[in-house]
Parts: C-alpha cells; sequence; structure tokens
C-alpha cells in the first residue's frame, strides 16, 4: 500500500499474513489515505509553530517564545527557592559592522554570535534573540553563572568570525544578575540590562554583575 504526502511519496505498507479481497484493500487504501492526510495536518502544524517560536536569521528562539519559557523557568525557579540567573548581550559596535562591510555580513555576524552562545551554555538554558544584535539567556541551577558568562563572552571574543568578507574581531557585552525571590521575569532582565549598560559604559567586551 503506497502512502503519499503532500510532497510526494512518503513509503510503502506490506500486508501480510492473510489473503486480501478486493474490499479488503479498499479498506486498506482508505485507511492509509486517511493517515496520510493526519500526517500532512501533524506536519504542517509544527511547521507553523516553529515558524511562530523561532528567530529565521539565527534559529534560537524569538523575543515572544523566550519570554513564555523563560517566565515559566523564573515562576518554577521562585517557587522551588532555587538559583536562577539572566543576562543580557548585545554585540559591540554592531552598526560600525553593518557600515563597514554591509548589511548581509552584518547578519551573518550575528549568526555565528548567536551559535556561540548557544555553544557556550547547557540545553536547559534559554537563549533567545532579544531584539537586532540583542539576546537574553536564562540559566537556572548553575553554580557559577558568571563563569557562564565569561565563557559565552570569551567564545565570542577569541576567535574573529569569518564571513565573505573575510574574518572579523567580535565582542559582546554581557549584563548578568541573580534572581531574588518574588521577582518577576521583567524585573530580573531590567536589572541584567542595567548590567548591561554598565558594561558598554566601563569599556565593552566585559561581563559586569548586577
Ligand atoms: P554598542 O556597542 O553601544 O552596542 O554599539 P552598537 O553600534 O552595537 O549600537 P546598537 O546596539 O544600538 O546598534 C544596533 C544596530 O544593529 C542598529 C541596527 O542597524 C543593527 N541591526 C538591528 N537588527 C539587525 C539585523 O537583523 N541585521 C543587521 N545586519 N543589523 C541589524
Ligand atoms: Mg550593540
Ligand atoms: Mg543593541
Amino acid at each position: 500500500m503506497p502512502l503519499e504526502c503532500r510532497s510526494g511519496r512518503a513509503g510503502v505498507v506490506l500486508l501480510g499474513g492473510a489473503t486480501f479481497d478486493e474490499s479488503a484493500v479498499q479498506l486498506a487504501s482508505a485507511l492509509a489515505t486517511q493517515g496520510m492526510t493526519a500526517y500532512d495536518n501533524a506536519w504542517l502544524f509544527s511547521r507553523v509553530q516553529e515558524l511562530a517560536t523561532t528567530d529565521e536569521l539565527t534559529g534560537q528562539h524569538n523575543r515572544r517564545h523566550f519570554y513564555a519559557l523563560a517566565g515559566t523557568l523564573v515562576k518554577a525557579a521562585c517557587r522551588a527557592d532555587h538559583p536562577l540567573a539572566a543576562a543580557m548581550i548585545d554585540i559591540d559596535k554592531f552598526k560600525t559592522i553593518n557600515d563597514t562591510y554591509g548589511h548581509g555580513v552584518g547578519d551573518e555576524v550575528i549568526r555565528t554570535v548567536a551559535s556561540r552562545v548557544r555553544d557556550s551554555i547547557r540545553a536547559a538554558d534559554v537563549l533567545g534573540r532579544y531584539g537586532g544584535e540583542e539576546f537574553a539567556v536564562v540559566l537556572p541551577d548553575h553554580a557559577d553563572a558568571p563563569g557562564v558568562a565569561e565563557r559565552m563572552r570569551r567564545a565570542v571574543a577569541d576567535t574573529p568570525v569569518p564571513t565573505p568578507a573575510g574574518p572579523i574581531e567580535v565582542t559582546i557585552s554581557v549584563g548578568l544578575t541573580q534572581l531574588t525571590s518574588g521577582e518577576s521575569l521583567d524585573q530580573l532582565l531590567a536589572r541584567a540590562d542595567h548590567a548591561l549598560y554598565q558594561a558598554k559604559d566601563t569599556g565593552r567586551n566585559r561581563v559586569v554583575v548586577s
């Protein structure tokens, strides 16, 4: 029994162990068609969900989805009285990169920074693209959040970003803070943002802990 989905042939079901008359074959065919309609719908649903939650450029969570996931983590940490840290990250002097090399190269830099930051954290940590060249991270249950933030900073600064215009030296500034009991995600991120401003003010390419 061939299985057809929207994009073409998906596979074949082999029926055996009995003899099948014409009506049994028709029934099996109808069931296979219904099954594949359900498969198509499920695929479309997951694709729509992915488009609605993922930032297209970086493949990371978009701002809205980051908020939903991070909000859940903050509530859970408050309830269980577990430690949780949040960091705001902004690429330094990014306008100069855009102005010097063009928007396409700028996009490549954003993509690489996102991937290096993602590689510096754990699967359970939540990273989102917060704005143009700004990212937010929530780190639940880390014994050494400042160490993680410093690892992100070095992951970006230590190796120039390869681009079609050649390797470009890129740095990030990071504002880091710890959740205090009963606090909301907005309050937490506002404090991380304040620390980020301090990192910018005091020379960039650094982590400031608030
Ligand atoms: P600072 O060190 O103070 O952060 O300086 P900056 O130049 O990075 O300043 P700012 O963070 O304000 O610059 C953000 C720039 O990012 C402005 C905007 O043109 C650019 N930008 C925002 N979104 C995108 C994007 O998706 N692609 C590209 N290529 N550029 C973007
Ligand atoms: Mg910037
Ligand atoms: Mg910015």
